[in-house]
């Protein structure tokens, strides 16, 4: 199974362009979908959902032209999407069960073994019985995972599941995830590049709407390897280093600003080579436009 994606565009009508002739090809497994706020991936994420049209371009999941089959992609289609509301006082066994009726699953042993092994699958047996209000933001993102799969899909999309998660809840939800790649094509959207890092084996950078790199990540930091050298500096001294390197990141290291460079050669300078990190690419994608070479 695979989700081609061919020139996809839409221009919403105050002007702005949110997909400009967006070009993918997804396989089974997780694939990330990476960029910063207002890069365009909650429309892309919701064209592929069928619930909104693009202006140009096609969309195909297997035998399905997603554009204009809109029912049969619903049929094997799970969506997780940024915001969705819970009824608070209902416990997460109730409502799931609730869903799974109206998903047509009629008979009641079917539907208790299908709830039994969701809330197994997204960790949440042992609360089963608690009101959702009492969950935690992770929590939650787990009872999404699991109304999302009760028909079993095809298509999984997950629109920024892990923003405002604390670092045990992400890692938790990652643990959920990560399962459903081996038979699923799952699209994770997500501003977090430890998100792609730790689960993609395919993922796309869109900024502005564009496409700006795609492939496989561990490919990608190869064509980096070698390349990247960090020097922690003084704070004042960054505007110069900015002007006499490519430097394509900077942080906080103990206190101090530790900054990456891109160098085909030893820059010699104090600075050390450092192992390539997906953050390095994504920061020079997005601020940096260091029209770095990857192929
Ligand atoms: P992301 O999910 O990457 O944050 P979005 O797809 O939500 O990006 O938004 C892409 C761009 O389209 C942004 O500039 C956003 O302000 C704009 N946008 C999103 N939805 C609408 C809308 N319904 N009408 C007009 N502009 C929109």
């Amino acid at each position: 199974m695979e989700l081609i994606i061919d020139n996809l565009s839409k221009t919403y009508s105050n002007g702005v362009k949110a997909l400009q002739n967006i070009s993918l090809e997804i396989p089974t497994g997780m694939f990330g979908l990476l960029g910063p706020n207002g890069a365009g991936k909650s429309t892309l994420m919701r064209t592929i959902a069928t619930l909104q049209e693009a202006d140009n371009g096609s969309i195909t999941l297997g035998g399905i032209d997603v554009l204009k089959q809109k029912d049969e992609l619903r049929q094997v289609l799970g969506y997780l999407p940024q915001q969705f509301g819970l009824y608070p006082k209902i416990s997460a066994e109730v409502l799931l069960n609730h869903f799974a009726v109206l998903k047509g699953i009629t008979y009641k042993g079917e539907r208790k073994d299908l709830v039994d092994a969701l809330l197994h699958k997204t960790n949440l047996y042992e609360v089963r019985q608690q009101h959702l209000k009492g969950f935690s933001g992770g929590m939650k993102q787990r009872f999404g995972i699991a109304q999302a799969l009760i028909n079993n899909p095809k298509l999984l999309i997950v629109d920024e599941p892990t923003a405002g998660l604390d670092p045990v809840e992400r890692n938790r939800f990652y643990n959920v995830l990560s399962e459903l790649g081996e038979h699923t094509v799952v699209i994770l959207s997500t501003h977090i590049v430890d998100d792609v890092k730790e689960l993609c084996t395919n993922m796309a950078i869109i900024n502005q709407g564009k496409v700006c790199l795609k492939g496989n990540p561990l490919q990608i930091l190869e064509n980096l390897k070698d390349k990247v050298y960090k020097k922690t500096i003084h704070k004042q001294e960054l505007k110069t280093y900015k002007q006499n390197y490519k430097v394509i990141s900077e942080k906080l290291f103990l206190g101090k600003p530790t900054i990456h460079i891109v160098s085909e050669v030893n820059p010699g300078d104090g600075f050390s080579l450092t192992n390539a990190a997906l953050e390095d690419v994504y920061f020079s994608e997005i601020f940096n436009n260091a029209n770095l070479k990857f192929n």
